[in-house]
């Protein structure tokens, strides 16, 4: 169904939403163009001021924003709140160190003077997943707009709501007229945008399909594109870890955001030695997850966002456990109103199927059994994948061994891999490239530009 929400817990229609027609488009692409002249020539502090008022909106509205999310996608009501003040920290940290991640670097070189200068690239087109419907597009647009960039977002067409949402808070943040706006559009529109003059780069989060249709997209126009693709982390757990906290973080990781996020554990990886002791306890406490409404304040997994994702997700687990792969709880739909999948767990999984090479995108947990730590790197690397890594150990040699072996653009000890303001967030291999937050995160979407002064 085009743009519409759709509760995934009730499968309620909401509300549906007309399209831009392209008379519409080309209207807010002129608005954009429009507002990136006077929006590249204010200063930091008129830009920081703005932002941190956004900051203030998602703080005091939270209660709303994540009412909205929860209706939208399904997730538990209180990581939605968590997920608005999240918001609200990425726009309070680019607000406070925008100016000193792009102040001018000077080079030494023979010249008189020679320096690093980054300057904004123009309008940015973002693509967006439902997922995390507001941090995904504030992780992008804090620190595209405190460069001097303008943004167009095309939301999933599952979260309208909140992608209209979003765009009202930089409004009434005091942000100009076409500095940020949403664009409700469908997927087929985004190839002609990106060819569009006036549009200088964009950014997909999603899955590898939009990745490589976006990607083409971009490189027939001959413009930048940062892709945060999938992933399939590796949650490798080593004899010498902490095992009652690895544990009881590996359900955490696994099922947040009701199992429906990039960088959540999928596989499983143990060493022999306490494979049968971490099965039967993970297993344990997969099954007291409590499922249900995801208003409820006491719901630990809430349903997936739609009736096609419980069917993409069934279809892999079924065909997992056709090839061999063993099955320790769930694996089979809640029937009953709403797209719930309940917290499967999957062993002794055979390397043709997709349990091993596919991302489970639900609450599908895969455990390897391992002999050691190089047949842990073996497994963990052997994906086409690689955006995080979580590590459990208490060796240091193994540690060490395991962070510079591992092919992933995160890797995390002793602690689930999650996103933060601070640190680069993205991946390697077909978990796509280029970086959002931290420094690195900024100044994707700038010129470069070398200055010599003989
Ligand atoms: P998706 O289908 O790729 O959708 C993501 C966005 O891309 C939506 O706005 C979608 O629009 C748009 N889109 C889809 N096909 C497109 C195309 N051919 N051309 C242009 N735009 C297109 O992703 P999803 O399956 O909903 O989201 C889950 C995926 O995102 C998972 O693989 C997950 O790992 C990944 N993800 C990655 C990160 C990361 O940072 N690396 C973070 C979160 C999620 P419509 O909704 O209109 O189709």
């Amino acid at each position: 169904m085009g743009i519409a929400s759709i509760n995934p817990t009730t499968g309620e229609v909401m509300k549906t939403f007309d399209p831009l027609t392209d008379k519409e488009l080309a209207t807010k692409l002129d608005k954009a163009a429009a507002a990136f002249v006077i929006h590249r020539e204010t200063s930091f502090a008129y830009r920081a001021e703005r932002m941190i008022k956004a900051a203030e909106i998602l703080e005091a509205e939270k209660e709303q924003f994540g009412r909205m999310m929860s209706l939208e996608m399904g997730k538990p009501i209180q990581s939605a709140i968590d997920e608005t003040v999240k918001s609200a920290w990425a726009c309070r940290y680019y607000a406070e160190h925008a100016e000193r991640f792009l102040a001018d670097e000077t080079v030494e070189t023979s010249a008189n003077r020679s320096y690093i200068r980054y300057q904004p690239l123009g309008p940015i087109l973002a693509i967006m997943p439902w997922n995390y419907p507001f941090w995904q597009v504030i992780r992008f647009v804090a620190p595209a707009l405190m460069a001097g960039n303008v943004g167009l977002l095309k939301h999933a067409s599952n979260v309208p709501q909140s992608a209209l949402a979003v765009e009202d808070v930089f409004l009434r943040a005091g942000f100009a007229e076409g500095v940020f706006q949403t664009l409700l559009i469908g997927a087929a529109k985004v190839e002609g945008i990106l060819a569009d003059p006036r549009i200088a780069a964009a950014t997909l989060t999603g899955s590898e399909g939009a990745g490589v249709q976006v990607g083409i997209s971009a490189a027939k126009a001959i413009k930048k594109v940062v892709l945060e693709l999938g992933g399939s982390d590796p949650y490798i757990v080593m004899k010498s870890a902490n095992f009652a906290e690895a544990v009881a973080t590996a359900v955490k990781a696994r099922v947040a955001n009701n199992g429906q996020s990039c960088i959540a554990a999928k596989r499983f990886i143990v060493e022999e030695s306490i494979a049968d002791r971490f099965e039967e306890e993970f297993v344990a406490r997969m099954e007291a997850l409590k499922v249900g409404d995801p208003l409820d304040r006491t719901t630990e997994l809430g349903p997936l966002a739609s009736t096609s994702a419980v069917d993409d997700l069934h279809r892999d687990v079924q065909k997992s456990v056709d090839a061999g792969a063993r099955l320790l709880t769930g694996g089979k739909p809640i029937p009953g109103k709403g797209s719930f999948y309940p917290p499967t767990v999957l062993t002794d999984i055979p390397r043709d199927s997709p349990a091993y090479s596919e991302e489970f995108f639900g609450p599908v947990a895969t455990i390897f059994r391992v002999k050691d730590v190089e047949e842990a790197i073996h497994i963990a690397n052997d994906t086409r994948f690689g955006l995080g890594a979580s590590v459990w150990t208490q060796d240091e040699a193994e540690r060490d061994h395991l962070i510079q072996e591992l092919e992933a653009g995160m890797v995390f000890v002793n602690k689930m891999v999650a996103s933060d303001p601070r640190v680069p967030f993205g991946g390697v291999k077909q978990s796509g490239f280029g970086r959002e937050l931290g420094p690195f995160g900024i100044r994707e979407f700038t010129n470069v530009k070398t200055v010599w002064i003989e």
